[in-house]
């Protein structure tokens, strides 16, 4: 991976960049981030650079026969471990080594990914996933070894809050006393659920979760999305490349649509046609009526500010521009408080498992009252 290849992120990269550089660079190294941020691009472009035998100034070549390899995640001094379990292949030793191929794979397609789209892509159905005990003497037989072609043997650890607690401590005692020319790059969700005594030996690289116009460009470059799809799916993500990867999947026009529908029914009260939609709402799956609420409540924000002044709206697709001008009409200053209190009620009430259906239509009964106090 080349730093080039991560959008945004330029202070990171700076700093990364220049450790290595000036010779700074720390022999264990936190990258912490949340679920689909760059955290793994960042260290999979570092240990790149750091073995390119041709350093550019801002990246690595790309072409050295250090880089090709590093591309390809085939380097010989560039070890992995990331949490597995046992699956249909691999029933017994279950360790990083046997998930290799997998990995290189899994990780190839998007470094943005998160754990539960690599225990499905190994086939480890409902089961969790961890760094075993066995994988520690793993750990301590690879780092005995010598590097075979570059400076460096880097071991990249994902997740290692996923440690049994003998595998964390084996990690304990290498970080305590490094063996020579070893780097050891952690990428991390989450700091605390590590060993103290782990984090306080390490220099921590701090990840921030992408910007929404990253998340556009990411949609538009990587899932040839058009702007408007990319737009929409950018204000559900949260910053996150693998959420806004699979909303990709779950999410279609088809909110905007089934939102228009819905406000006209509840508008001109056709309750028996609430109660079709209902049954639709009902076959959406927890997961995405959820999405869909969110998706409504941010509509609504819009169809507020919209009536506010309309210039505080920077971009709206066109569809939605011109279902926004109408809206606020309907939704103003004196019942829109009360509208999005329901909707957001309605979100809180699906996400503990109330009864989709009951709560649909119970909530289109208060919009429709809301609505008409206008
Ligand atoms: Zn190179």
């Amino acid at each position: 991976m080349l730093f080039s290849q991560i959008l945004g992120h330029n202070e990171a990269k700076q700093l990364l960049l220049k450790s290595v550089q000036h010779n700074h660079v720390a022999h264990a190294q936190l990258f912490l981030g949340q679920e689909g941020s760059a955290n793994l691009a960042l260290a999979l472009a570092y240990a790149t650079y750091i073995n390119c035998e041709d350093k550019q100034p801002n990246d690595s070549c790309g072409t050295c026969n250090s880089c090709v390899k590093m591309n390809k995640l085939v380097h010989p001094d560039f070890n992995f471990v990331m949490p597995v379990t046992s699956t249909k292949s691999v029933t017994k030793d279950v360790l990083s080594q046997k998930f290799l191929a997998e990995w290189r794979e899994f990780v190839l397609a998007s470094p943005y990914q998160g754990l539960n789209e690599w225990m499905q892509y190994i086939g480890a159905e409902n089961k969790q996933g961890n760094i075993s005990k066995e994988e520690s003497r793993q750990l301590v037989k690879l780092v005995s070894l010598k590097a075979f072609e570059g400076d460096y043997k880097i071991v990249l650890i994902w997740l290692p809050e996923l440690m049994h607690s003998t595998a964390a401590n084996a990690l304990l005692k290498l970080l305590e006393e490094p063996p020579a020319k070893t780097l050891f790059l952690l990428v991390s969700q989450s700091a605390e659920k590590l060993l103290a005594t782990i984090t306080s030996r390490t220099q921590i690289v701090q990840v921030r979760n992408f910007t929404e116009q990253e998340v556009v460009t990411y949609l538009q470059e990587k899932h040839n999305l058009d702007r408007d799809t990319a737009y929409q799916i950018s204000q559900l993500a949260e910053g996150s490349l693998n959420s806004a990867a699979k909303l990709t999947n779950e999410i279609s026009s088809d909110y905007f649509a089934f939102f228009t529908e819905w406000m006209r029914a509840c508008y001109s009260y056709k309750f028996t046609e609430v109660v079709d939609m209902s049954e639709k709402f009902q076959t959406l799956g927890r997961e995405n009526q959820k999405n869909f609420l969110l998706y409504a409540l941010n509509l609504l924000r819009k169809v507020v500010l919209f009536g506010v002044d309309s210039s505080l709206i920077t971009y709206l697709p066109p569809n939605e521009l011109d279902f926004v001008q109408k809206f606020s009409k309907v939704i103003t200053g004196s019942n829109a408080g009360e509208v999005t209190e329901e909707l957001s009620q309605a979100h809180y009430y699906i996400e503990r498992n109330a009864n989709p259906k009951m709560i649909f239509v119970d909530s289109s009964i208060q919009l429709a009252g809301y609505m008409r106090k206008n």
